[in-house]
């Protein structure tokens, strides 16, 4: 805002009108006023002035005279001296006292120099002594006439440049834009009050300073060429946005500097305007438009089309300008770079669990450790959900990548405090380097992406290079998704089983049903290439459901064969719970195979368990009314807590095949395998031990008391037929045969 104050600006308007209309023509009709106090005389001079073409009034006496100069204005009054009662001198007073316009001449009879002196020292314009000469007279009242008439024109002309100065200044001033002038050196000689507001600063400390101390420092160049410009002639305007200093202070009076915005227009100002040389130069002016706001609606959108709004890191876009940029730069260099496409591995689990929120939270938390680990130089994006792109343009070698990669895995290994909560992702983190693993910007992520995913098939929370191998797998998510549906429609899905063996007495107790995807054309494919893209895509619920039909099936058809009294474990996922019908569902295959509940345990992992506690927890009830046993998949590597254990319907944990694989000859005890051991006594729950590849860890499990174990040792998942097989030969008993248990070792 202007400090103009509101009086300010009425007035130079209301000058404004008065002088548009006012008439120059009024001198025109003189006013004249007669005086005296003798009739004849006063009739006499009323008849000579009348003679010569004027108007007049007149005044019989002072006391008519006081009256007429009240009622009116006059241009020139012909005023007697000597009168009774209120005299000529009385007159002259009161036209002093009051400032009266007019021009007074005494025309008197008394011609002695102290009277004339007293009448023009009390302000009387002439003297005509009595008896008069008529056009001696008359020539001294057009004097005055003309007098009066000069006077007049020369107040309006004064009038009328104050006024156009105080409109000009008012129009200067209240211009939302600053206008400024400066002189040939680029000093200020005029500013606007505009410089208040704008800068924060009074014009009075600006007149005289160069104008580079009011323009941001790395504007300076721009502005030095637009003021440069119009010393050298060219044209007449020029225009440039630039950044100026503002000095604005809080509210506590403490100046903060303050960048303005600003669109600058300058003009040079020229001696001869003809003639626009840098000798005629004088000065510039112009003015200054503040476009912060515009800059910064600019920004913002800017900003967003280019950035996560969440965490602020750089998006997609972004991230292909610069890979783009860093490939072409690497290609010129004959250069290597790198890639990386990383994928949280456990934030679905906080986001489904806790709630967006934390979820969001998370990421953030996420996004600034990310950034820690890099240097200058490297991007990172987020690409979408919980997925990172990071962008290494300056590496030499695979170990300079590995580095990186292994200080990201340990720096997000480390617990996330968040509300009294302590979060635990890991990542699984894809890699391709430029040139090997592709040459365009595309192909870099594609196959980063790729790389990625097979991490996630091992058993995730790690780093892996794209290799020309992966190519041939799947080229892309998308096919892969595409190849899953058509593997259901064309039954390429097969069921594998693998034996649980009971260690006291060496026979199968049960069965683990695997699933297997004979691809038509790549052969077998392994489940933790498929599986979390199916989880992803909820196609998981499809053939979770067509393994347990043919488990259901086949199991059936052994017990009916006499093959043992066989339990059978199948996996399900949270997915597949909870969706509506799945008890329904449950319930039918198994009659449908003529299968009792008793004999199926559904193998659930922690965090599925975790997932929707609400739901699944209920619906696991249900499946224990009917008789069948819940397991806990994976055991130790989730979230669980003991207390949270206990409230859930569970009959046996699965110690996951990683501790069992820490379990090694030279090693005293597994102390993980021992706690779990002593929770599963704790909780009475059953214990089953997977991935038991060799007898050390047989014999480890065996004298901690774990009663079932699955593994290698014995047989991987094979086809139903080789099963049947493994039923009859009853080859496992004979493995443990009746060998003391030391002798396994
Ligand atoms: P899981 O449920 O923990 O299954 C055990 C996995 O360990 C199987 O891998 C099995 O082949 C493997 N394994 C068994 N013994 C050993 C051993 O001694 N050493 C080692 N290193 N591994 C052993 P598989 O069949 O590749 O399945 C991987 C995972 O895929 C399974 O882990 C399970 O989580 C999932 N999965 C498999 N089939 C299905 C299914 O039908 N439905 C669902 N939802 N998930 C399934
Ligand atoms: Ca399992
Ligand atoms: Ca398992």
């Amino acid at each position: 805002m202007s400090t103009t104050t509101p009086s300010d600006l009425s007035n130079p308007r209301e000058s404004l009108s008065r002088m548009m209309n006012r008439s120059e023509s009024d001198t025109q009709s003189a006013r004249i006023l007669l005086v005296d106090d003798k009739q004849e005389l006063l009739t006499s001079l009323y008849h000579l002035v009348t003679l010569y073409g004027y108007e007049a009034d007149q005044a019989l006496g002072g006391e008519a005279a006081l009256e007429a100069l009240k009622a009116q204005e006059y241009d020139v009054v012909l005023l007697d001296l000597i009168m009774p009662g209120v005299s000529g001198h009385d007159i002259l007073d009161h036209a002093a006292r009051e400032k009266l316009g007019c021009k007074i001449i005494v025309v008197s009879g008394d011609s002695s120099f102290t009277g004339v002196k007293h009448a023009l020292h009390c302000g009387a314009f002439d003297f005509v002594k009595k008896p008069y000469e008529a056009a001696e007279l008359i020539a001294t009242m057009e004097t005055a006439l003309r007098q009066v008439r000069l006077e007049n024109q020369a107040q309006i002309m004064e009038e009328r440049l104050k006024e156009s100065e105080e409109l000009h200044r008012f129009i200067v001033n209240s211009s939302p834009d600053l206008v400024y002038m400066l002189d040939r050196n680029g000093c200020f000689t005029f500013i606007n009050d505009r410089v208040q507001d704008m800068l924060g600063c009074d014009k009075e400390d600006l007149l005289g300073r160069h104008y580079s101390e009011v323009i941001v420092e790395e504007d300076l160049d721009a502005v030095n060429n637009l003021f440069n410009e119009r010393r050298t002639g060219g044209r007449a305007v020029r225009n440039a946005e630039i950044r100026m200093q503002g000095r604005h202070s809080d509210q506590l009076g403490a100046h903060r500097a303050q960048t303005v915005w600003s669109e600058l227009t300058a003009m040079g100002i020229y001696a001869d305007n003809n003639e626009r040389t840098r000798d005629n130069f004088v000065g510039t002016y112009g003015t200054a438009r503040d476009i912060s706001q515009r800059k910064q609606a600019e920004e913002v959108i800017n900003f967003q089309a280019y950035h996560d709004l969440l965490t602020h890191l750089p998006n997609r876009a972004l991230l292909k300008d610069r890979l783009n940029m860093a490939i072409t730069h690497a290609r010129r260099n004959k250069r290597k770079l790198a890639t990386m496409f990383l994928d949280l591995d456990r934030f679905k689990l906080v986001n489904d669990t806790l709630g967006h929120t934390m979820g969001d939270r998370l990421l953030k938390a996420v996004a600034l450790r990310l950034q820690s680990c890099l240097r200058k130089g490297d991007t990172l994006s987020r690409f979408g959900g919980d997925e990172f792109t990071l962008l290494l343009p300056e590496v030499r070698t695979r170990d300079d990548v590995v580095v990186i990669a292994q200080k990201i895995l340990d720096r997000l290994s480390e617990p996330f405090a968040i509300d009294n909560h302590e979060l635990f992702v890991g990542a699984s983190i894809g890699i391709a380097m430029y040139p090997e693993a592709g040459d365009s910007g595309e192909a870099l992520i594609q196959n980063a992406d790729i790389a990625m995913y097979h991490v996630k098939g091992r058993g995730k929370n790690g780093y892996q290079f794209f290799s020309d191998e992966m190519n041939n797998q799947f080229s892309s998510r998308l096919s892969l998704e595409r190849e899953l549906r058509n593997g259901l429609i064309q039954g390429e899905f097969e069921v594998y089983y693998q034996p649980q063996v009971g260690l006291d007495k060496g026979e199968i107790t049960g069965v683990e049903a695997l699933v297997r995807w004979r691809h038509g054309r790549r052969g077998m494919v392994e489940p933790g290439e498929f599986l979390p893209l199916a989880e992803e895509t909820g196609l998981i619920m499809q053939i979770d459901e067509y393994v347990q039909q043919q488990a259901f099936h086949d199991v059936a058809a052994w017990h009916r064969a006499g093959l043992g009294d066989l339990n059978l474990s199948v996996n399900v996922t949270a997915a597949q719970i909870e969706q509506d019908g799945f008890i329904e569902r449950f319930v039918s295959a198994l009659k449908a195979a003529g299968l009792d509940a008793r004999f199926v345990k559904l193998e659930i992992t922690e965090n599925t368990l975790m997932q929707d506690i609400e739901v699944i927890v209920p619906k696991l009830k249900e499946i224990r009314g009917l008789g069948a046993r819940i397991a806990i998949d994976d055991f130790g590597t989730g979230y669980s807590s003991l207390s949270y254990l206990q409230q859930f319907p569970i009959n046996t944990l699965k110690i996951d095949r990683s501790f069992v694989g820490d379990i090694r000859a030279d090693q005293g005890g597994a102390s993980i395998v021992d706690a779990i051991v002593a929770m599963a006594r704790g909780l009475k729950m059953d214990l089953v031990a997977e991935g038991v590849e060799n007898r050390t860890q047989l014999k480890y499990l065996r004298d901690q008391g774990c009663e079932e174990v699955q593994g290698f040792i014995f047989s991987p998942a094979v086809p139903a037929e080789d099963f049947v097989e493994l039923l009859k030969s009853n080859r496992f008993a004979q493995l443990l045969g009746d060998q003391p248990v030391a002798a396994l070792a």
